[in-house]
């Protein structure tokens, strides 16, 4: 292939390997937000770069630096979406559906962009599952998001793996009380301050607290500490969580320095992390947002929500060797027909069986071939049974079924009882 027939760097393909693993995964969360209430959104991947500047925050990492953006043929800015937070909110404000306190709990699923350094678990296009849950205030629910991820990992075989961080920036009038003795702290150390947070000081200065400068963390010591600024109301909201987090039996770190990346939080704020990936140990970030969809023209509403990012989370099934054997084998049944009559009652038999086990992996061999290649392919497929359909079973109206992985001897089975066959010998998921 010619050189410059290349994906984009930080941009992957997922290859037929990998998708069942991908698959598997997404079927696992959509399952559990099903159950639990949680209802499927779905946004455009293209907005207007305003809806971004507004919602995220110019002074952000994301805003300043990441984002994919260009004029479209009309002359618009437009922005490849780097989070789903703001999308979500943008529809939910202009179909009208959180008006009158109405409670929404939405979820998504897609890709997102982000022009970032792309590392292992770091990448340009990447994919995340989002949850966002408007009009309900109180702490129970952000305790919810937390159960029901801590459920997730249970069920993918990773809870010994994560830890749950777990901060409250207040509401934004302590957020905001808070944020000027900390600059007026971080202004009288100014000089031992490095040269990125003496930046954030003046845009964003709370996201100073999160930097990895040793002389600016040797500084942070004695700073003003966020707890000591929360309102009664934050206060009992964080309460309230914990409890709820402690009846579950759910651990947690408190991290008094957890501010995440964009603008929009307040009270809650969570990261559950691991240590299996490297620098990259983020797999699931959220928090409340009490004050976005006003900020962002709507009627004062509630938020709270999350994402997962989907590489990362694969990528420790793969690590932790988390994989469930049952989706590596994709075939059950690989049917084999030698010769051009068999082959046509190879398919409609096919037919006949897909009709009364609609669950069964069934294979039809494509391609012709000799006895010898057939059964090759048959073997290669996984399949458990190979069906074998010969002049011999032509002429009896049976049907060869024989196991492929050692389970007993080869017998014939006639065309109208081959069904009922299969159901008792192929587990159907
Ligand atoms: P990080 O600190 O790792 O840059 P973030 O705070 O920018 O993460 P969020 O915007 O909160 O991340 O996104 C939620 C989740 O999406 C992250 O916890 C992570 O699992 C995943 N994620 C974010 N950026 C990327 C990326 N560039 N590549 C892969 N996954 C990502
Ligand atoms: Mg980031």
């Amino acid at each position: 292939m010619s050189k410059s027939l290349q994906a984009i760097r930080g941009m992957n393909d997922i290859l037929p390997d990998q998708t069942p693993l991908w698959r598997y995964f997404e079927g696992t969360v959509a399952r559990l937000l099903d159950n639990y209430g949680y209802k499927q959104i779905r946004m455009p991947i293209v907005e207007f770069t305003e809806l971004f500047k507004r919602s995220i925050g110019e002074v952000t990492d994301i805003v300043e630096k990441e984002m994919y953006t260009f004029e479209d043929r009309n002359g618009d800015s437009l922005t490849l979406r780097p989070e789903g937070t703001a999308a979500c909110v943008r529809a939910v404000l202009e179909h009208g559906i959180t008006g009158g306190g109405q409670v929404q709990k939405l979820w998504y699923i897609g890709p997102m962009f982000r022009h970032e350094r792309p590392q292992k678990g770091r990448y340009r296009q990447f994919h995340q599952i989002g949850l966002e849950v408007f009009n309900l205030d109180g702490p129970d629910i952000d305790a919810e998001l937390i159960i029901m991820t801590w459920r997730l990992w249970g069920e993918l075989g990773i809870r010994d793996a994560v830890k749950l961080e777990l901060n409250s920036l207040g509401t934004s009038e302590s957020r905001g009380r808070y944020r000027e003795s900390l600059v007026e702290y971080l202004s009288a150390h100014h000089d031992k301050l490095d040269e990125d947070s003496q930046r954030r000081l003046k845009t964003n200065p709370l996201r100073v607290l999160d930097t990895k400068n040793a002389d600016t963390q040797a500084v942070l010591v004695d700073a003003p500490k966020m707890a000591d600024y929360l309102d009664d109301e934050s206060r009992a909201h964080f309460e309230g969580l914990k409890a709820r987090l402690d009846a579950v039996g759910i651990p947690y770190v408190l991290n008094p320095k957890l501010v995440r990346g964009l603008d929009y939080y307040s009270k809650t704020v969570f990261e559950w992390v691991t240590d299996k990936l490297g620098a990259q140990g983020t797999v699931c970030a959220g928090g409340r947002y009490d004050g976005l969809v006003e900020q962002m023209g709507g009627k004062p509403t509630t938020g709270v929500g999350f994402a997962m990012g989907i590489e990362r989370l694969v990528l420790m099934l793969e690590t932790l060797e988390q994989i469930p054997a049952e989706i590596s084998r994709q075939v059950d049944v690989y049917l084999c027909a030698f010769g051009e009559q068999a082959e046509l009652a190879g398919l409609a038999l096919a037919e006949r069986v897909r009709d009364q086990l609609p669950n069964l992996r069934l294979q039809v061999n494509a391609g012709a071939g000799s006895f010898k290649s057939q059964f090759k392919k048959a073997d290669k497929s996984g399949a458990l049974y190979a069906l074998i359909l010969g002049d011999d079973e032509m002429a009896q109206q049976v049907v060869g079924f024989k196991p492929l992985r050692g389970q007993g001897e080869q017998q014939s089975i006639a065309w109208d009882a081959l069904a009922a066959h299969l159901a008792t010998c192929v587990v159907q998921g």
